[in-house]
Parts: structure tokens; sequence; C-alpha cells
């Protein structure tokens, strides 16, 4: 059945029509008044919800929505008008101006720039994490000036949760010291950097001594605050901001000592034995006569010994197996 074609109905969908042809094949014969094109500019940036700006080709912001004056933390009035590299710290605030007076010379080329992170300068001085596209509208018949629409998002909450999720992905969750996983990273890293530097690099594994023993004497729940308590022992014991302790599994912690020659690593064991063996757990209710003992492994690479960070690792441990084996509560260095 064919619906009977109403004048109305034509003339409606032809409109839509020659608008949607105009602004898809830019066929200059038809072009939107320049005053239509420029109010639906504005309309758009006013209403849109992500925080825009509108930005001429000297770089001036000529227009900003409410989210993008929340962003720069001022009001529309105050940011109107200014560079807007002003807004920005000094590395960035001469890649924007680079980026303007480059397009400047090339008026024909087409500038579309990141999404792109970049750390802006409120207002109020303070800075805010955020990523930022800049497109160019390039002038034409409906466009008699070029205009650059600037889109921002503010990072700074995800910023702050990818910060504590690594964080939490690197920490261990009982003692708060680094976890096998970043050990390994730094591990890794600090081989390079000591090797490359012709630097020694020492490690120390520590084991609990009889810990099974104490969790069967003492439960399970004593056990995790004595390995707390002995973390706290460990990390204190550092010669340096540069040195790292992790637990490195159950009952077992290493160190990362970069830096540091055999002699700074026995210093440091000697350290945590004597704070180990000082330790009292009358504060957690366990009877004063309840002490504990460590038993370390030391290894140190110093001129190219060993080939990989993993066989320097291995002689620590073989260290540490050596101190059980003598008596416990006792010091091992690799030889
Ligand atoms: P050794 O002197 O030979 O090292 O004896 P040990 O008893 O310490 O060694 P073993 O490997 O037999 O036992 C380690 C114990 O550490 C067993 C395990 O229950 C305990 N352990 C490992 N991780 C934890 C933990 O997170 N919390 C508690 N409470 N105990 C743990
Ligand atoms: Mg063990
Ligand atoms: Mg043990």
């Amino acid at each position: 059945m064919s619906i009977p074609h109403t004048p109305a109905q034509t003339s409606q969908s032809e409109v839509i029509n020659t608008i949607s042809y105009d602004i898809s094949s830019n066929d200059p014969s038809f072009p939107l008044p320049a005053s239509l094109a420029e109010s639906l500019l504005h309309t758009l940036v006013s209403h849109i919800a992500e925080a825009m700006f509108l930005v001429n080709s000297a770089g001036v912001i000529e227009m900003i929505n409410p989210q993008g004056a929340k962003l720069f933390g001022a009001p529309k009035d105050k940011i109107v008008g200014k560079k807007l590299s002003e807004f920005f710290y000094r590395d960035a605030q001469e890649e924007y101006d680079n980026l303007f007076q480059g397009w400047h010379m090339t008026t024909e080329t087409q500038l579309n720039h990141g999404p792109k992170e970049v750390l802006l300068k409120r207002n109020d001085g303070q800075p805010l994490e955020v990523d930022l596209s800049l497109s160019c509208l390039p002038a034409s018949d409906s466009n008699p000036k070029a205009v650059f629409i600037g889109i921002m998002h503010n990072l700074s909450s995800h910023k702050a949760e990818y910060k504590e999720l690594r964080r939490l992905a690197r920490t261990d969750s009982l003692t708060q010291l680094a976890n096998r996983h970043a050990f390994d990273e730094v591990l890794q890293r600090n081989w390079q950097e000591c090797v490359s530097h012709g630097l020694p690099l020492s490690l120390v594994i520590i084991d609990v001594d009889y810990f099974k023993s104490f969790n069967d004497a003492h439960g399970h729940v004593q056990g995790d605050e004595c390995l707390k308590r002995i973390a706290q022992v460990i990390q204190a014991a550092l010669p340096s901001r540069h040195c790292l302790a992790a637990r490195y599994g159950g009952e077992e912690f290493a160190l990362i000592l970069p830096g540091c020659n055999a002699h700074i690593a026995e210093a440091t064991a000697m350290r945590v034995q004597q704070q180990i063996n000082k330790l009292s757990f009358t504060a957690q209710g366990l009877d004063a006569s309840v002490k504990i003992s460590v038993s370390q492994g030391i290894a140190c690479e110093r001129n190219g010994q060993f080939r990989t960070p993993t066989a320097l690792l291995c002689a620590a441990d073989t260290a540490l197996y050596r101190a059980k084996s003598d008596g416990r509560d006792r010091i091992n260095l690799s030889q």
C-alpha cells in the first residue's frame, strides 16, 4: 500500500536532507549561514556535558563552558581573553605556544592535537591532571575564522586511584613491606644500574628460625603480629633510602642494597640480628621468655662474578641455607 505524499512531509525531509548534505559534502554551493554555524557552535559548547572551550588561531580563549571554567578554577571572565598556554606549566606552555605559532604560519593545515595528558595550572596556581584534545574547525564559508575546540577531562581521581592500585599491587598486605613482585622489579632495575655504573649490589635473605613452632605454640594470629614486628625492625635497619626491604615469602624477607659492598651488607644484617633478638612480645600478651631469632644469607656482586640477578639471589639463598645448617641465629656471607 502506498502512503500518500503530503507537501508538508516532503518539505520537512528535504530540509533535513539538505542540511546533512551540506555538512557532509562541504559543498560550497549550500553553505550554512555563518551566523547560524556560529550560534550552533556556541550552543554546543554551552550545553555539552564535557569541559569545553574555543580558542582562536592566536591561541587565545574565546569561549568556555561552566564545566571548563570549573577545571581552570576561575570564573569565565577570568579565562576568556587569556592565552591558553598561560594555564600550563613551562614545558607544556612552550609546546602549546609553538603549536599555534606553527599552525599560524601554515594556516591551511588541519590541527588536531591529543587527547594528551597535561598538567593544567589552575587559576589558584594549583596543578590539575587533565587530558586535553584540540581540534581545528578550519575556516570555510560557514565559518569565516578557523577556531579550535578544546575538550578536557579531569584525570585527578583516576590518577589517584591508579596510584593507590599500583601501591597495593606492590605491597605485602600483612607487613606493608614491598611484596615479591616489587622485589623482582627493583632487583632487575638495581642490577642494571649497579652493573652499568660499576657499583656493588648486595642481597640479604632473612628467614625466621623455627617459626612453625612459634605458630604452633602461640597461634597464627600471634604469628602474624610477630611478622609485622620483624618487618618494622628490618625496614629500620636499612642503610639508606635507596635500599629495599621486601617480604619474599611466608616468613622470609629480603633486602636489596644497591651500592653497598659486603661490609655494609654484613653490618646491616648484624643490626637486624641484634634488634630481632631484643624483640619482646609482652605487649601482645606473650610471656617475657618468648624470643625469636633469624638466619641470614648474604651475597654481593662486585666485579662481575655473578652473571645474572637470579645467580646472585641463588648465592644468597645458599648462604642462608648454610646459616641454618650451622645452627641458626647467624649470618653467612657467600664467598
Ligand atoms: P626454620 O628455622 O628451618 O626456618 O624453621 P621454620 O619453622 O621457620 O620453617 P618452616 O618452613 O618449617 O615453617 C615456616 C612457617 O612459617 C610455617 C608457616 O605456617 C609459617 N608462616 C608462613 N607464612 C605465615 C604467615 O603469613 N603468618 C603466620 N602466622 N605464619 C606463617
Ligand atoms: Mg622459610
Ligand atoms: Mg623459617
